[in-house]
Formats: C-alpha cells, sequence, structure tokens
C-alpha cells in the first residue's frame, strides 16, 4: 500500500468563502510522484506536467489535483462528498500501485480537447435528447466529464459511427474510483 497514513481536511475554498462548494485536501506522509505516470496511463482526460510532479484530472465535475505530498479535490457540493471523493481517490492510488506491473507508465502530457473540437464530432442537431439545450452545450459537458458519449443517443446511429469512434478516441470519461 503506497499511502498508508494522511490528514484530511475539508473546508470551503478560502478564494470563495462564502461558497456552497466544497474542497478536501489530504496530506500525504508519502510522496507519490512515482504512481503520478501510472495514473497518467490510466486516467483518461488526466493532464500529467512531470516537471511540476503534478497530474491533474476532472471527474464528474470535481476537479482533481496529485501532488508528491498532497491529493486535493474542489468544486464537491458537500462536506461529506468532499471527504468520500478524497478517500476513493486514495483507494484509487493504492489500487494502481498494487497493479502497477500490469500498466505501462505514460509520461508524456497529453492535452483536453477543446469544446469546439468536440461539438465538430457530434450530429448538431439540438435534438435535446441529451437534456441539454445545445449540442455545444453538451460539448462544454463533455470535455469537463459531466456528461458521457452515452447521453447522446443519435450519436450511435450508423450515419456517425466514424465521428462516435473519433469521440471515443479523444473524450474525457471518468472511470467509477469507489
Ligand atoms: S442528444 Fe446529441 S444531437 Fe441531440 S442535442 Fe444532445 S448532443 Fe446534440
Amino acid at each position: 500500500m503506497l499511502i498508508e497514513h494522511y490528514d484530511l481536511e475539508v473546508f470551503t475554498p478560502p478564494c470563495d468563502p462564502g461558497a456552497e462548494r466544497y474542497a478536501a485536501l489530504a496530506r500525504l506522509t508519502a510522496d507519490i510522484s512515482e504512481i503520478l505516470p501510472y495514473l497518467n496511463a490510466t486516467l483518461r482526460g488526466a493532464v500529467y506536467l512531470p516537471e511540476a510532479q503534478a497530474l491533474t484530472w476532472k471527474k464528474g465535475g470535481h476537479n482533481i489535483a496529485f501532488h508528491a505530498y498532497e491529493i486535493a479535490a474542489s468544486n464537491v457540493e458537500d462536506r461529506e462528498g468532499a471527504e468520500k471523493e478524497l478517500k476513493g481517490l486514495i483507494d484509487l492510488v493504492n489500487r494502481t500501485w498494487e497493479r502497477r506491473a500490469e500498466i505501462t507508465p505514460d509520461h508524456t502530457t497529453r492535452q483536453r480537447p477543446t469544446p469546439m473540437a468536440v461539438y465538430r464530432l457530434l450530429p448538431q442537431t439540438n435534438c435535446k435528447q441529451c437534456g441539454e439545450p445545445t449540442c455545444y452545450t453538451f460539448a462544454f459537458k463533455l470535455t469537463a466529464a459531466q456528461k458521457k458519449l452515452a447521453d447522446c443517443p443519435p450519436l450511435f446511429g450508423p450515419q456517425f459511427a466514424e465521428k462516435l469512434a473519433a469521440l471515443e478516441a479523444i473524450v474525457i470519461e471518468a472511470p467509477a474510483i469507489g
């Protein structure tokens, strides 16, 4: 197990003291830098910055940051959710550490696709079946990992097969970490 001990702090970010959103920070006693390339290889949409020994990731609208001695989650709805998110991330790190022999580490920095790049591959009919008013709003939420490709039923028609394959290659879809 890589992370055995940590101190957990849940707070409202100081830049926004009256906000309804919460952040959580785990201060670690172990250096987790070594696991970051493995997380980079397995977390879709993660952005790894080797020179800063940092990896950022969006999961369900939450902003996640992994550093050598810290893991942070922000933009979480409530205090309990922030604590649960952090504990899930610590489990994710420990599980990835245990599986590292099966993973090829990725030391590159991948860029997230822009909403416009994603929009160009959508049906662009604004049919609202995804629950969003426009395809562009859907594209925006897809890049923030707040929606999944499966939320757009028309995309699975045969006429969009090529575009769907292109989207599957670039889009951020957060895996479950619980
Ligand atoms: S379901 Fe797909 S095609 Fe329809 S509005 Fe949403 S993104 Fe656009």
